[in-house]
């Protein structure tokens, strides 16, 4: 093997790539950044000669050259965060940004965002005000308590709790080995615990467990007894918990707070909704006795990410006090979405809100199926073979896993490529098309994709297929 047929000096300059490649919709450093990084792998190639001479003078022709820097280039404009189209079916859909944002908030976000604005200012005394007070005035009343705060997520709002409460000699936490969960990628609940510098007290069994296990683990090292909603999964059978009530009572006769992360934060009724399900409400849960609750602001509550918390004035007040609390505080685009969204939940009633998620939940069937057959009349000259389906739609994000909504969804099986290339090809399009393959065609379910976006999911199946 000899590398004598090509040397370093073959590389071409810089310049000459930037020139070939044209106008880049990307800042130009970047562009430079990402031509400069493929030229140095090629001249260590070059000098290591660690391929057959031919395949590497195959690579190092300014065309090979300059096509691996588009695709390059390619991939990096695919990864700027902008909107795709979810036809997977999952409505908080984790990866795909949760809930959409309804078109108030979206206003709110953008007029706070582009102006100054009364963040940590009372407007009526001149003097410096709290930041998000209002917003903490709509939580505690759409929660019905006595008070309400707000940080980033509800992981850091459970870390906030932990390390208040664990600060001082009391370090255990109390919670039952039923909920010891995992939620979602990397957020466990031991790990969270132990990394808030809580010492985790184990109760019952992965089934069971009863207010006597609680009871009994509980003594001087007590700092609190913490409850976790099962929100991901469920289990069926042989299971026996305490009530909360039973629990609060404990809780009180032992001076110990009584938390619970509830985590999607279900705020209203779904049998209003037309959903088959009980959750816990965080209104419910506090009337029930326990002492604080938290929940995320971006899964059923369908704002922006944050961590709510709720429950007893004294205790809210205390962890505002936190030096932590600085760390982990929402910024003004986050409270200006929520206030909005919070807004729209005191002013309508489960089955009218005109928020993105329960206007996809209301959607009926039969406005479904309309749109599925005119997408399908919209293809008929596309080598594309189209079937309307039953499709089962889901809530996701971690939430009311036994919940299937009925739906309906485009099988498509394209004629003139391979089905992997199509479903690519629909992920890297602009706008992206995130679909699912299932019975050896690629699924596309309209519960989740919007009206006003059909035309755009059309013209990228027309180019995905051709
Ligand atoms: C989703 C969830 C969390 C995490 O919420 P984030 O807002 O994503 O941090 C915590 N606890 C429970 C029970 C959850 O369901």
């Amino acid at each position: 093997m000899s590398c004598s047929t090509i040397s370093v000096r073959a590389i071409p300059a810089v310049g000459r790539v930037l020139r070939a490649l044209g106008e880049v919709d990307l800042p130009q450093s970047v562009v430079v950044t990402v031509v400069r990084r493929e030229l140095n792998r090629l001249r260590r190639r070059v000098v290591a000669c660690d391929v057959a001479d031919g395949k590497l003078v195959a690579e190092a022709t300014f065309e090979a050259i300059t096509e691996r820097v588009r695709i390059s280039l390619g991939d990096l404009q695919r990864s700027r965060l902008r909107p795709v189209i979810n036809g997977t079916g999952i409505l908080i859909h984790t990866n795909l940004g949760r809930t959409p944002l309804c078109a108030s908030a979206v206003t709110a976000l953008a007029e706070v965002a582009a102006h100054y604005s009364n963040l940590e200012l009372d407007l009526t005394s001149g003097e410096r005000g709290g930041r998000a007070e209002y917003l903490e005035l709509l939580l505690a009343q759409l929660c019905g308590a006595e008070a309400a705060m707000v940080v980033n997520n509800c992981a850091a709002a459970l870390v906030l709790i932990l390390r208040h409460f664990t600060a001082g000699e009391r370090k255990e936490v109390v919670i039952s080995r039923g909920e010891l969960i995992q939620i979602g990628g990397g957020f466990r609940i031991p790990e969270i615990l132990e990394s808030s510098g809580a010492r985790l007290r184990e109760v019952g069994t992965t089934n069971r467990t009863t207010v006597e296990d609680y009871s009994q683990a509980m003594g001087q090292g007590t700092a609190l007894l913490l409850r976790v909603h099962r929100s991901n999964f469920f289990m069926r059978g042989f299971v026996e918990s305490p009530s909360t009530e039973a629990l609060a009572a404990l809780t009180l006769r032992r001076r110990v707070p009584l938390v619970e992360d509830l985590g999607s934060g279900v705020v209203m009724d779904l049998e209003e909704l037309g959903l088959p399900e009980r959750e816990p409400t965080p209104a419910s849960v506090l009337k029930r006795g326990v002492d604080l609750v938290c929940f995320s602001g971006d899964k059923f509550l369908c704002g922006p990410q944050a961590g709510i918390i709720v429950g007893r004035a004294k205790r809210i007040a205390a962890l505002k006090r936190e030096p932590f609390f600085r760390a982990l505080r929402c910024d003004k685009l986050a409270i200006a979405a929520l206030q909005a969204t919070v807004e729209e939940h005191l002013r309508s009633d489960a089955g009218d809100l005109r928020l993105p998620l329960f206007e996809r939940l209301r959607s009926p069937e039969g406005a479904l199926r309309a749109r599925a057959e005119a997408l399908m009349v919209g293809l008929v000259d596309v080598a594309i073979e189209i079937r309307v389906g039953q499709g089962s739609a889901q809530v996701g994000g971690g939430t009311l896993p036994a919940v299937t909504i009925p739906s309906v969804r485009i099988e498509l099986l394209p004629r003139a490529v391979r089905l992997g290339e199509f479903a690519d090809r629909l992920r890297r399009a602009s706008p992206a098309v995130l679909g699912f393959i299932a019975g050896g065609r690629l699924n596309l379910d309209l519960r989740t994709v919007f009206p006003e976006q059909d035309s755009e999911l059309l013209r990228a199946i027309r180019n995905a297929a051709g």
